[in-house]
């Protein structure tokens, strides 16, 4: 157990928060100190293969053990750290054999991690957990998936009696800006399918995710003096509030769950001649996703018509953009990549928790650049804040999961 926390802790203790204004791959130039570090490490516990491109992408292999044919699989984690939480001088604090009360992450400052907000923490009573000291986030996300693929793989090599096929892992870096994906060489890394060993809480695996479009939609008035405006001022703020209350009211994140999509207003900008509307679409049918779209269409049509005569052209212009898509599309196509991790889980012992991810993850990228790619548990809990924690026995788990899924895949038929 020393050995992962160790581990563990000389990955989080290293800056490699990401940042979404950068245009470079990786973001941060912090991020090489990690991938570097991973590189060095994967050739020291015997892997082969072990590169790192300049976009610092780490890939490496562990090769077959038998003489059958095994197809490749492979896993993937991300260095980075969200920038919404500060991940600089990041202090872990052990909490051996926790009691089922509350943490004191921070006396000074007052800091608490308590089972009567955060009541997940109660399944670990008993267990080695891993928090923060309160004043930045931990970087379980994704450090406990690295944790967990090098020390699986460290396994692997140590116990040459466990039978696997060829096994290729890559450690990405700028996942929580969105763009671990972009740069992902799927041809180098020559695997059959992958995991993203990128979950929360023990026991997930998650094959099915958002489809997601966002919507830029600009509104034009005509600005003309009040007093003397009747029949032909168009107020844009209010053609925008027209088009909003037109969304149906319910379908909003804050009153939807589990396979519920939504409509999510999230920016407004205007003035009595122009106003600006940022909404994102979300939904994981994909027929319900294109609905979507059709609606944003349909009240704009509807919009211009009225106005069409007044204002001689369109007041509505939607600038409708896709970003990703629900990845089970590809997925269920070779559902037996699940069922094998399903069954490993059970094997373990491990009850596999089956949902809809409300977002997306690179996994779901991956699966449309033909790297069909389920997500699952790396352990941890509250990611991107100061009162995110991992049981260590949580990444335990982990590990054997994935040493599991290894044999399973390399048994004969
Ligand atoms: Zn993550």
């Amino acid at each position: 157990m020393q050995h992962i926390i160790d581990r563990f802790i000389s990955y989080v203790t290293i800056d490699t928060e990401s940042d979404a204004n950068s245009p470079t791959t990786p973001s941060t130039a912090k991020q090489w100190d990690l991938a570097n570090k991973l590189a060095e490490e994967l050739k020291a516990i015997g892997m082969e293969d072990v590169t790192i491109d300049e976009h610092s992408y780490v890939m490496a292999t562990l090769p077959s053990n038998v003489d059958h044919e095994v197809p490749v699989i492979g896993f993937v984690s991300h260095f980075d750290t969200t920038p919404d939480f500060t991940g600089a001088n990041v202090k872990p604090q052990i909490v051996p054999n926790y009691d089922g009360g509350d943490i004191i992450l921070n006396k000074e400052l007052n800091i608490v991690l308590s089972p009567s907000y955060f009541k997940d923490m109660l399944q670990y009573k008993g267990q080695t957990i891993i928090t923060t000291d309160g004043t930045t986030l931990l970087g379980a996300d994704d450090k406990a998936g690295i944790t967990e693929i090098v020390t699986a793989m460290e396994y692997m090599i140590q116990h040459p009696e466990i039978k696997h096929g060829k096994i290729r892992i890559c450690f990405t870096p700028d996942e929580e800006i969105g763009r671990g994906a972009d740069l992902f060489d799927v041809e180098k890394f020559g695997a059959e399918w992958a995991y993203t060993m990128d979950g929360s809480q023990i026991g997930e695996l998650e094959y099915e995710n958002f489809n997601a479009a966002g919507a830029k939609i600009t509104f034009k008035g005509i600005s003309v003096h009040p007093g003397y405006a009747k029949g032909k001022m168009i107020n844009s703020m209010l053609l925008a509030n027209n088009f909003i209350s037109q969304l149906p009211a319910n379908e909003v994140p804050e009153k939807t769950k589990g396979y519920e999509g939504f409509f999510h207003v999230v920016g407004i900008s205007g003035s009595i001649e122009e106003t600006t509307v940022q909404l994102i679409i979300r939904d994981h049918d994909k027929v319900k996703f294109e609905e979507r779209k059709v609606m944003i269409q349909t009240i704009t049509d509807n919009i211009n018509a009225e106005y069409q005569k007044q204002f001689g052209g369109d007041v509505v212009i939607p600038e409708v953009r896709d970003y990703y898509y629900n990845m089970k599309e590809k997925v269920e196509p070779v559902m037996h990549i699940v069922e094998i991790a399903e069954k490993a889980m059970r094997e373990l012992g491990i009850e596999p928790l089956i949902k809809p991810i409300r977002g997306g993850t690179d996994g779901s990228r991956l699966s449309y650049m033909g790297l069909p790619c389920p997500n699952i548990f790396a352990g941890g809990h509250n990611f991107h804040g100061k009162y995110e924690y991992v049981p260590v026995e949580s990444m335990q788990k982990a590990v054997e999961v994935i040493v599991k899924i290894a044999e399973l895949t390399a048994e004969k038929k």
